[in-house]
């Protein structure tokens, strides 16, 4: 849990935010926003976030993330006329250090009209069901579905061959369905297979809002924190120092040796030591000593 100054009202004490989510994201991002900064976070209705780009891909992204990201913020921020808005994004596949497990790479982002900032928290987790498969009937699924943690995780189906209007079955929770599903798409495939895909949405998927409810509560934090020298919200880690020194032969690793923290307004900065308190690297990370 972050520190919180004793005595200050935060400026973001009492005020609402927009949140643009067709997916329940709420759920795992207004507890730490009431809980931390007392921000109470409102949903828009009637808007369509799928509009900017699905995960099954009827509709493409376009964009980077963090457009995307903006876009979405402004779409609540307009429909409810706040001044404060978030969006969130994940993204899915192989993980950068392992590539055979599969990674959730969630992004938070925090617009503030009233300072003219945006701050955003980012998250990778392995803690994922991400996955897919193709099969020809149900029998071929076995060990999937408990990779996929079905039904608690819902699923996608469709034709492997591509996408065929009205054979995109989502949101599948229970055997039957599933069963029904498969049967129907594989028999309209080409190639006569069902692709199988684990549901991202994140009222469908507990692991990927426990991911979102963890990044929600470090970027409240980061938004509880003051720059010291002009008090606006969002202090926080914006660049790291390279040079971790070997514990071997004391050669500077491309290991981060300082985190630097900046403020999302005025220029002041200062670099600190890592937070976790490493000081030395190991030799695996050394040129001099593993070349
Ligand atoms: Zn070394
Ligand atoms: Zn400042």
């Amino acid at each position: 849990m972050c520190k919180k100054r004793h005595g200050v009202i935060h400026p973001y004490f009492g005020c609402k935010a927009a949140l643009a989510t067709m997916h329940g994201k709420n759920l795992a991002i207004s507890p730490s926003f009431h809980k931390i900064l007392q921000v109470s976070i409102q949903i828009p209705e009637e808007i369509n976030t799928d509009d900017l780009g699905t995960f099954t891909g009827e509709i493409e992204r376009k964009g980077t993330p963090l457009e995307t990201l903006r876009k979405k913020a402004r779409i609540g921020m307009e429909h409810l006329g706040f001044k404060y808005g978030l969006a969130s994004e994940g993204s899915f596949g192989p993980y950068v250090y392992l590539p055979f497990v599969a990674q959730d790479h969630e992004m938070l982002l925090w617009v503030d009209d009233e300072r003219g900032i945006e701050i955003v928290e980012q998250k990778i987790s392995t803690e994922t069901n991400y996955g897919s498969k193709t099969v020809s009937t149900w029998n071929d699924l076995e060990d999937f579905l408990e990779k996929a943690l079905f039904p608690s995780h819902a699923l996608i189906v469709r034709p492997n061959s591509g996408l065929i209007a009205g054979l995109t079955f989502k949101g599948i929770k229970n055997t039957n369905e599933l069963q029904q599903a498969i049967m129907r798409c594989a028999s309209a495939s080409t190639d006569g297979l069902a692709l199988v895909q684990t549901d991202m949405r994140a009222h469908m998927n507990p692991a990927r809002m426990k991911v979102i409810s963890e990044l929600a509560e470090k970027m409240a934090c980061r938004l509880a924190s003051l720059c010291p020298a002009c008090s606006c919200p969002g202090w926080g880690i914006v660049d790291y120092v390279l040079g971790l020194p070997c514990e071997e032969c004391g050669f500077k690793t491309k290991q981060i040796v300082q985190e630097v923290y900046g403020c999302a307004d005025c220029d002041y900065k200062y670099a600190a030591p890592r937070g976790d308190g490493v000081t030395k690297s190991s030799p695996a990370y050394c040129d001099v000593c593993n070349p």
